[in-house]
């Protein structure tokens, strides 16, 4: 979508629309900052010098990464001669506000030759599916009963808590005492920006979605603040493991 677009049709670019984005530290800087703008407000505007178009770019946006460039940054005996710079180097090319639009951060360690021989995990895919269409179903009779985003009427209808905004989340999403307590606190200790404060709750919310709980509570709070991922610093570059 970076590239020259004067002849991308609507149809084509609905067609991208809600699709799945793969990337990894690789892409040019450029490439990864423009994903800000649909991360945040699901339309992309392509500006040239005689045209200015908006499409829609409403994308889930799963990315992975080495923890650095030779992957081997917690392995001393394998690590390159930079560990622990080349870590810090590497995370870096993923700017804090590209960081900030990503609302799950998991670290997922090497696989070992313990973890190939244990059984299969308990819960089938199937079963999450389940599952994850419940909380759908759940979401769309929430805001099919009434809630609307403020002050938007000629906005698109608001069916899952991914399209809802920061007004609306307010309205659907603030968590029980305990939970504001703990969101207020994280905000501080973390520095969570405004966009970040209603990205946790919108997971927050989600995760009571999941549960099937009318009320965000603590619990889910906490979860989503430990899917959030700060600013990446060399400290941070070495508890990571995913590789
Ligand atoms: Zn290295």
């Amino acid at each position: 979508m970076t590239k020259r677009h004067e002849n991308c049709t609507c149809a084509a670019s609905r067609r991208t629309a809600r699709c799945v984005c793969y990337i990894i530290p690789e892409f040019p800087r450029p490439a990864l900052e423009a994903l800000r703008q649909p991360l945040e407000t699901g339309r992309t505007t392509v500006a040239r010098a005689n045209n200015h178009v908006t499409y829609p770019a409403r994308v889930q946006l799963i990315a992975a990464m080495n923890p650095c460039r030779c992957g081997w940054l917690d392995d001393p005996g394998r690590a390159c001669s930079r560990a622990p710079k080349c870590a810090a180097d590497y995370q870096s090319r993923l700017s804090g506000p590209v960081l900030d639009r990503i609302d799950l951060s998991v670290d997922v360690p090497a696989v070992t030759p313990a973890d190939l021989a244990l059984p299969p995990p308990a819960e089938r895919s199937a079963d999450v599916a389940a599952r994850v269409a419940a909380a759908r179903d759940l979401q769309r009779a929430r805001y099919a009963a009434g809630a609307r985003p403020s002050g938007a009427g000629a906005a698109p209808p608001v069916r899952t808590n991914a399209e809802a905004d920061g007004a609306l989340l307010d309205q659907v999403a603030t968590p029980d005492e305990a939970g504001r307590r703990l969101l207020v606190e994280a905000v501080d200790r973390m520095r969570l920006s405004a966009r970040s404060y209603h990205r946790v709750l919108r997971v927050a919310r989600t995760l009571a979605d999941l549960d099937g709980s009318e009320a965000v509570r603590r619990i889910h709070v906490a979860e989503a603040l430990s899917y959030r991922r700060p600013t990446l610093s060399p400290a941070s570059a070495r508890r990571s493991s995913s590789r």
